[in-house]
Order: C-alpha cells, then structure tokens, then sequence
C-alpha cells in the first residue's frame, strides 16, 4: 500500500473511531433522558389517577375512565390499581386485561417501585399509600414522540458520519497527496541521475524540511560519487599514460635498432634502455598493484605481529642495497625496555612498503641522498619522522600530492609515477594512523607516521 493511501486510511480510521464514539455517547445519553422523561410522565399519571380514585370520594372507576377519556393521555396508555390482596380496584381500559403476573406486583412493594419494558411499552409500577392501605399502581404507554425523535437523531447521526468520513477521506487524500509530492519530486529527478550526468542535483525545496534535508543529504553523496568517478576517470587515463610513454620508448628503440646493422656494442646500450624502461613499467605495474591491495577492506588485509625496530631495519637494508649510494639514518627516541612495547599488529608486506616509499622519497629529492628516521614511542602509538634536507614542496602543492600520479613541479626532473605517498597514506589510514607533511622549498621535508598501538 502506497504510504499516501495508508495515512489516509490511518487517519480516517482515527477519526471515525472519534465520530463512532461520540455519536454513540450522544445517542445513549439521549436514549437515556427520554426514557427518565417518560418514566417521570408516566409516575405524574399513575400518581394524578391513584389520587383521582383513592383519595376523591365522588370518584369511582367508571367516572375516573370517563374522566380519563377527556382528557390528553399519552399514547397506548393504561394504568392498572391493586389492592394490598392484589385484586385489580381500577383498570384504565375496561376491556383490556393487563397481563401483570402477581410476582411483579409483589417486586413493586418490595423494591418500592419498579421499571421495565414490555415491547415497545415503558411499564411503571409504584407504590401508593391510601388512607387504610397501601396499594399499587402500574402504568403504561408508548413513548411515540421521544422514541420519533430518538429516530431523527439517530438518522442525523448516521447521515452525519457518512458525510464527514466521506469530507474526511477526501482531505486526507488532497492532503497526504500535497505533503508527499515533494517526495515524488525527488524520486522523479532522482530517476533521471545516471552516470552520465553525475553532475545533476536534486532540488533542496525549503533546506529546512525532513524532505528538503533528504534531498541535501542525496545532494552530498552525489557530490562524493561525482569526485571519486571523476578520480577513478584520471586514475585509469594516468596510468594507461604512464604505461604507454615507456612502451613507445621500447618500441622507438627497437624500430631504429632495426633500420640498419648495428655493433655489438650498440645493440647491449639499446637493450640496457630497453631494460631500464621495462623497469620503469614493473616498479609502475607493483606500484598499481600495491594500491589496488591497499584499497581493499581493511578485514580482506591479514595482519600479524611485528617488532616496529626490525621492520625499520629490513626496510633500511632493503633500500639501500637496491640504491647503494641512499643513506638512511635511523635513531631510536627512549628505546622500550620491555620487548612488548615494541610490537606492532599489522600488515608487515604494507608496511614496509610504506615506510620503503617515504624513505626512497626523501633521499630521491635531496642532493646529499639521505634521511634521518626517527623513532619515538608513546603511551598511545608509535611516532615515525622523516626528515630530509631535500628540494621540499611549494605550498600550493602540498594538498596535492597525496593523488594518485601526481608530482610536484620541481620533482619532475627524477623518475617515479607520483604513486608512493597516495599509496602510502591509504596504507597508514588501513590501520588507523596518521600521516602529517610539513616542508620549505629547497630547505627540506618532514613526513611524520603516527600509528596508534591498537588498531
Ligand atoms: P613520486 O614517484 O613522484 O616520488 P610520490 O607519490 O612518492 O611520487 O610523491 C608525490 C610527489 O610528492 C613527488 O612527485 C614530489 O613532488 C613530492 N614529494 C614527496 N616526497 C618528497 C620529499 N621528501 N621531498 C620533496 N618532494 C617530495
């Protein structure tokens, strides 16, 4: 059910429960006073006949009935007396015999009055005390013009609720119809948002409403898929750039090698370049591929213990093998004196790759190849700083080079594919850390890890 049709339905049935409820209150209590109205007419009858025939000597029953025909007596009307032996003294109707059971003549005494229906007819027994006895009086009659009027009302009543639940079914609907459309707007705009054009918004309406801060909300994811489609779009185009300038080289050198003859000596210069620019496109391929693992969730990433010291000394041996002439100095802050608070839990593949990146950066951009590591542990975590001496980073690059290829304007002149820091700061984010730059232009940079020991 659309939730247009059930709040309608909700709210129609609220209020016809209302309506049902008071019409039925005003009914019984109408009911009520009409009945306690008659029963009250009834007694003035009973009482001005058992007078009229007790009390006044002159009248007897005939000229009581005589005097009772003249006289405005209330519809089907009949009163029956009984002496104290329940024998009938006076009957109303001299031809009709009233079918009163000796047992409801006894309750009237004995409840001092008595009230009941028989059919139609409101029957009224009461107790009058004569002079030398006491003797019942019984009436009865149809209540012809409180029970019409009863009718009438219960008709209006009927009638009424008819018309409001209609009036009221119909407002529910132009009313839940018009509080909900703003919601079908959104979904109709929403519809028409594909790839394609990411860069459509939905309308925000008042800003203020539920709605309105449901279409921002929407607003703000579309604004987040439009940035990471867009990353991913230069992603791709960086990086099938970044594999086809090597692969033209190769393919240039091999088409020139292959124009004339060439000497031993050539042909080895030609396949050392080839060899560097298929290096080149290895360490890009691992580069990609180390971005893509640390892209994964962090659950999909094994982890394992590891000593913070020998992670920095593998990595420091690894790098400097490869590059004999980088220089990684590395000092320890309060080295722990218990061998727990060396221990780290995390990826050590990851890791190393992360520390191996900010390292080779730091001596890659500084003239004297070097970087002093600093180590210092803390109550909450382990603080790694990198500082070089290097050519440093321009300012108005600094929030930029954490996207994936890009390189700052005086780095160009060194080989690398602008991936390492991006990869880098997923990894340190992979495991709750925190990664801070700070650098001056042509004076050196300072990259610091933070990693919290809990992760
Ligand atoms: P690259 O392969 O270019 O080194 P990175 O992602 O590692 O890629 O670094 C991105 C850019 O950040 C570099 O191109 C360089 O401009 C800048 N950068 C990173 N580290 C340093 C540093 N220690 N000194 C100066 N510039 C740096």
């Amino acid at each position: 059910m659309k939730i247009r049709n059930k709040l309608t339905f909700l709210f129609a049935l609220i209020f016809s429960g209302l309506l049902i409820a008071f019409s039925l209150s005003v009914y019984i209590l109408s009911a009520n006073f009409r009945s306690d109205q008659f029963y009250s007419r009834l007694q003035d009858r009973a009482i001005t006949t058992a007078r009229l025939l007790l009390a006044v000597k002159e009248v007897d029953s005939g000229l009581l009935r005589i005097i009772d025909r003249n006289s405005l007596l209330l519809p089907k009307e009949h009163i029956v007396i009984f002496n104290k032996n329940n024998e009938l003294v006076y009957n109303s109707l001299e031809n009709d015999s009233l079918n009163i059971k000796i047992d409801i003549i006894d309750k009237v005494r004995l409840n001092n009055g008595l009230r009941y229906n028989n059919g139609d007819n409101e029957v009224l027994g009461i107790q009058f005390n004569g002079e030398q006895e006491d003797f019942v009086v019984i009436a009865s009659a149809y209540d012809k013009y409180g029970r019409g009027k009863l009718q009438f009302l219960k008709l209006i009543l009927v009638i009424a609720f008819i018309i409001a639940m209609s009036i009221i079914i119909i407002l529910g609907l132009i009313y839940s119809a018009q509080a909900l459309n703003p919601i079908s707007n959104v979904i109709k705009q929403v519809d028409t948002i594909s790839a394609t054009n990411l860069n459509s918004r939905v309308e925000e309406g008042n800003k203020k409403d539920e709605i309105a801060l449901l279409a921002i909300t929407f607003n703000k994811m579309l604004s987040r898929l439009e940035k990471s489609f867009e990353l991913q779009k230069s992603f791709v185009a960086n990086a099938s750039h970044e594999l086809r300038t090597p692969l033209t080289a190769i393919k240039g050198q091999i088409e020139v090698a292959l124009l004339n003859s060439r000497s031993q000596i050539e042909y080895e210069e030609i396949l050392n370049s080839i060899h560097d620019d298929i290096e080149n496109m290895n360490s890009l391929a691992n580069g990609l591929l180390e971005l893509a693992q640390a892209s994964k969730d962090v659950s999909e990433i094994s982890k394992s213990t590891l000593r913070i010291d020998d992670i920095i000394w593998t990595v420091q041996a690894e790098l400097q093998k490869k590059k004999s002439n980088y220089k990684v100095l590395i000092e320890f802050d309060d080295f722990p004196e218990v061998e727990s608070d060396l221990i780290f839990y995390g990826n050590e593949h990851l890791i190393k790759s992360a520390f191996s990146n900010i390292m080779d950066n730091a001596c890659k951009y500084s003239t004297d190849n070097s970087v002093l590591v600093k180590i210092e542990f803390k109550a909450e975590g382990f603080l790694f700083g990198f500082s070089d001496n290097g050519i440093g980073i321009a300012d108005n690059e600094m929030n930029r080079i954490f996207e994936p290829f890009y390189r700052a304007s005086n780095a160009k002149f060194k080989k690398g594919h602008g991936l390492g820091l991006s990869l880098t700061k997923k990894i340190v984010e992979l495991h709750n850390g925190k990664i801070f730059i700070t650098s001056k232009v042509n004076q050196g940079t300072k990259v610091e890890i933070f990693f919290p020991r809990t992760i």
